[in-house]
């Protein structure tokens, strides 16, 4: 999933305005997505020529609109095409599907910059808690990311 890192690196650098915790929303509309709602589906990611929609829906938690946002972000510049309708199964880690755990692995990296998971980790010995209340990411995800960076086995 290097290809995945880097990507969410690259949207890091152009679009992040470097504040705690990541604000996806603020992202998605530097790269000129528009913002819309849906239901019952977690979410999805329309694009149409030049124009994409990201809906998100918002009778889910805030924590997970964040990483439904940061999912479909993936979705778009992963490549993966358009048309996404994600149900709430697409957000596991394990799913089946390769274009759904790349746009997880994606929304972990880009919520969860990994320098600044070392940094919570190294220099502040943060609990997951802590580190999932900093980030404003589920227990689950951070426990992931951990994991995934090697700094919990
Ligand atoms: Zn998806």
């Amino acid at each position: 999933m290097k290809r995945v890192a880097d990507k969410a690196d690259l949207v890091l650098r152009a679009h992040w305005d470097g504040k705690f915790p990541v604000d996806p929303r603020g992202i998605a509309e530097r790269m000129h997505a528009t913002l819309a709602t849906c239901s019952p589906e977690s979410g999805s990611i329309v694009i149409k020529d030049d124009e994409v929609v990201i809906s998100v829906n918002e009778n889910e938690s805030s924590v997970r609109q964040r990483f439904t946002i940061a999912h479909e972000i993936g979705h778009w510049v992963l490549g993966h095409g358009s048309n996404f309708r994600d149900s709430p199964e697409e957000f596991l880690t394990q799913s089946p599907s390769l274009v759904e755990r790349e746009a997880n692995a994606f929304a972990a990296n880009l919520l969860m910059p990994k320098s600044a998971v070392q940094d919570k980790v190294f220099v502040e010995k943060a609990s997951i808690e802590a580190m999932a209340e900093w980030f404003n990411v589920s227990r689950a995800a951070m426990k992931w990311r951990l994991r995934n960076l090697h700094l919990l086995s």
